[in-house]
């Protein structure tokens, strides 16, 4: 059986002629594994960035610093890294010649050590095939070591129980347990990634658990506090779900979860309009303005976390999209009238209640008091302008 795709085989068989080692490695290899597709396939080889390049005609530098170039192969981006190795002080007494044994030497855990060969023939220096069978994730080498090395790796081993379901080996988390407080000094944007990883994968609630077991939630209350209690959100969490989640669990805000995961714009908005749907919802089942206001996977998610918690009638997906669909307008650009009709059937001069006026039109529309049509919006206008005279 073949592994990875034509382009990705063809790359590894360019390097070869031009005689260098390349293998495929890391998640790939591992997922292939497990019988599922992989997504990104990653090569490893003995050349240098530089040679890389001399050997492909179409490259990009997308991580040269860290011996990454991107391959452009029928127009399939592979990516291709240099083996790499750890500098250590032992190391500069005694140089680490690159090779393959040592590029796998420094990857974290043992399930992500495998490499293949283009042949097909799985290379598995650290039993990582054993642990893949037994599910279980371990340090690849001295827990205490290589967890101290990148205390990024306490917070994958989570990630990979949960996207995984698998369990982490005793020692590696005693050692993640005692060295957890040193994730304080990993950059954020790198949890941040590996925490929607987590979310999205098969047992999140087994992270939680992990999480608890070695104090995340204690020792980084801002950050993972939501770890205490998010586990009967499970069944729906999503990469951003995961935080709309946290909203419920926690008194932290929407604005205050964005600073400290560092969330982009995009994914703040989304939190603060999970937010303000949820605080309406504590109140009262979504109406057309809310249908019409929010997009539908806030509206989705939101009403998901309130019926977690609730009593109550929890509408489906499908409903929202029916109550949407029902809407007499899904924008405000929709409205069959402008702001210049309002100045003409009122005799007026714009202001600031032409704007006022513009959203109550909008409202008494959404909310069908009136139909969506220039006539009857002029009847409704100027009856009440009259009446509140
Ligand atoms: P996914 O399918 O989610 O991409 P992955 O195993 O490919 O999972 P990546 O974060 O893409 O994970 O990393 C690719 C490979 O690089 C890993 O399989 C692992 O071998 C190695 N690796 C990544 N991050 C680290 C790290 N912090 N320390 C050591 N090795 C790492
Ligand atoms: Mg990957």
């Amino acid at each position: 059986t073949s592994f990875g795709s034509a382009a990705s085989r063809q790359v590894i068989i360019e390097l070869h002629a031009a005689g260098y080692e390349a293998v495929f490695v890391g998640g790939a290899v591992r997922d292939a594994q497990l019988g599922k597709k992989p997504l990104d396939i990653d090569i490893a080889t003995s050349a240098t960035p530089h040679q890389v390049k001399e050997v492909f005609r179409h490259t990009i530098d997308v991580g040269i610093e860290h011996g990454t170039i991107l391959v452009l192969m029928h127009g399939e981006p592979i990516e291709v890294t240099t083996y790499r190795t750890e500098a250590t002080d032992s190391d500069l007494r005694h140089p680490v010649v690159p090779s393959l044994q040592a590029d796998l030497q420094r990857r974290d855990f043992t399930i992500n050590a495998l490499a293949k060969t283009v042949d097909g023939e799985l290379i598995d220096v650290f039993d990582g095939l054993k642990d893949l069978r037994q599910k279980i994730i371990r340090s690849v080498g001295n827990p205490g070591e290589r967890l101290k090395e990148d205390p990024l790796r306490i917070f994958r081993a989570l990630r990979f129980s949960s996207v995984l379901n698998f369990e982490i080996e005793s020692e590696t988390l005693h050692t993640m347990e005692t060295l957890a407080p040193s994730l304080r000094h990993v950059a954020i944007e790198r949890i941040k990634t590996e925490m929607d990883k987590l979310f999205q994968g098969q047992n999140p609630s087994r992270a939680f658990h992990y999480g608890r077991e070695i104090g995340l939630p204690e020792r980084f209350p801002e950050l993972f506090a939501a770890f205490d209690s998010l586990d009967r959100y499970t069944p729906f969490l999503h990469a951003r779900h995961g935080f709309a989640a946290m909203l419920a669990v926690t008194d932290t805000s929407a604005t205050e979860l964005a600073r400290y995961f560092k969330l982009s714009n995009e994914e703040k908005r989304f939190l603060k309009q999970c937010e303000e749907a949820l605080a309406i919802r504590t109140q009262r089942a979504f109406d057309p303005w809310d249908f019409y206001s929010y997009p539908t996977d806030v509206l989705e998610v939101v009403e998901k976390i309130y019926c977690t918690n609730h009593e109550g009638h929890e509408i489906s997906n499908q409903q929202i999209e029916q109550h949407k669909n029902q809407l007499p307008i899904l924008q405000r650009t929709d409205l069959a009238f402008t702001g210049n009709d309002l100045l003409k059937w009122s005799g007026k001069s714009g202001g600031k209640w032409t704007s006022d006026w513009i959203m109550k039109i909008e409202r008494a529309v959404v909310y069908g008091q009136i139909e969506n049509d220039a006539l009857a919006i002029k009847e409704w206008f100027i009856n009440e302008i009259s009446c509140e005279k």
